[in-house]
């Protein structure tokens, strides 16, 4: 039955059969019992489908991933033990080194390291790019061996939205897939692949999961990608790996080519996999994403607007603004809302801001966002620390951003809990 996203949070992926538990069981087994010493044989080489060891692959986590995949209309979906792993895995499963990718420069901090040092560690070079740029100033970035093209979908902490149309354009017009990092959205505000990505990853740490309790991530696979058409790029997808007496990933398993290699190979080597426990987690934050990402777009609308109009306040950054420069790209590609995070400024230098930080009772000072409790912090001082000025300005971030993530409180709290620490300004 084709049903709605709500009704889809709530019935893909588990469906149990009669007399089954009716909730996801937790399949809390690292091995997988086998009959026959053929059939295990059969499933290490990629020609049967099953379970053998869960540092590769466990039921609940599947279950959980196909919930997530069908979400977002894409045909394979796996979990991973974080979203830098999942970011880090959806790089890796098509670069090697040698190879290069673009990257817009406005992302997450974490994502920002790990493309322009940890991968040139491996080989693997990241030229990030300004995402307003025109499709013909970004076209100079291109290389004979660029793979891919990144972005997110709303950028952290700056809170602005990438343009996807002219991304996928720019990604296919030189053959390469688009992937982005859809955390702040989650696919109740956005579903990238309806406009042109082709893979999409989340730290599932956020929203997904929703209360602050398991770290993880997810890669979802639109399975549009034609890799065989782009054969030359993509030695890994489409020749033989040796690895596995010469499959080619491609031909054998078409449109899920792309994750059953990274399953086999990445999950296989780093094992980055997310415990069958954090991946109940992520199906329980699943069945309920709809209805907290309708309240955390009310809530942070309300808050946004109360931070305008304050004169204490410098600037505020939300797409759901109807003067933010964003709104309509939001009312575009984000028609439902964009998400709970925006961004804003207090007048007055660093230690002004530290004091304002300080003062607030409700909203918490934590190294987290995308939770249902409302938090906040100052990334020039905590998450981006490692970054020198110049690339903080390169990534869009004003040394006085705030970046606050509105949770699920009542609004008008959350408010009288802003103006007191604004009053004590
Ligand atoms: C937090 C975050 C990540 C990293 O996810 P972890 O689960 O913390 O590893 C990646 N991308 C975005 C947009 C994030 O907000």
């Amino acid at each position: 039955m084709d049903t709605q996203i709500e009704t889809k949070c709530l019935h893909e992926g588990y469906q149990p059969k009669n007399g089954e538990a009716r909730q996801l069981p937790i399949y809390q087994s690292t091995t997988f019992a086998y009959d026959s010493s053929d059939f295990m044989g059969a499933l290490f080489d990629l020609e049967e489908s099953g379970y053998f060891y869960t540092r590769l692959q466990n039921p609940t986590n599947d279950l959980a991933a196909s919930k997530l995949a069908a979400l977002e209309g894409g045909v394979a979906a796996m979990l991973t033990s974080s979203g830098q792993a999942a970011n880090f895995f959806a790089v890796f499963n098509i670069c090697e080194a040698g190879d290069h990718f673009i990257s817009s420069s406005s992302i997450y901090g974490g994502t920002y390291n790990l493309f322009g040092v940890t991968m040139a560690k491996l080989g693997i070079e990241c030229t990030f790019v300004d995402q307003e740029l025109s499709l013909e100033e970004l076209q100079k970035y291109v290389k004979p061996n660029t793979k891919c093209v990144f972005g997110e979908t709303i950028t952290n902490p700056t809170c602005t939205i990438l343009d996807f149309e002219k991304f996928a354009t720019f990604a296919h017009n030189n053959g390469v897939p688009l992937i982005i990092d859809n955390t702040f959205a989650t696919p109740i505000n956005c579903r990238p692949f309806e406009w042109g990505a082709d893979i999409v990853t989340h730290s599932t740490t956020k929203y997904i999961d929703g209360q602050g309790v398991s770290v993880g991530g997810a890669i979802v696979d639109s399975g549009n990608f034609d890799w065989m058409a782009h054969k030359d790029k993509f030695p890994g997808l489409c020749t033989p790996d040796e690895s596995y007496h010469g499959i080619t990933y491609a031909e054998k398993f078409g449109k899920g080519a792309y994750i059953t290699k990274a399953t086999a190979q990445l999950m296989r080597d780093f094992g980055c996999i997310q415990s069958p426990q954090n991946a109940f987690y992520i199906n329980l934050g699943l069945e309920t994403l709809h209805v907290r990402m309708e309240r955390h777009c009310e809530n942070a609308l309300k808050v946004a607007k109360f931070l305008e109009s304050q004169d204490k306040v410098a600037w505020v950054h939300y797409a759901g603004l109807e003067n933010d420069d964003y709104y309509e790209l939001a009312q575009k590609y984000l028609k439902n809302g964009t998400c709970g995070v925006l961004c804003f400024a207090v007048k007055g230098n660093r230690d002004d801001a530290i004091r304002f930080m300080d003062s607030l009772e409700l909203a918490t000072i934590a190294t987290h966002v995308a939770d249902a409790r409302t938090c906040l912090l100052h990334p020039a001082s905590h998450t981006h620390r490692q970054l020198t000025d110049e690339q903080l300005e390169e990534a869009g971030i004003s040394p006085d951003l705030i970046r606050f993530s509105v949770g699920l409180e009542n609004a008008d709290d959350l408010i009288a809990d802003l103006q007191q620490a604004l009053d004590k300004m």
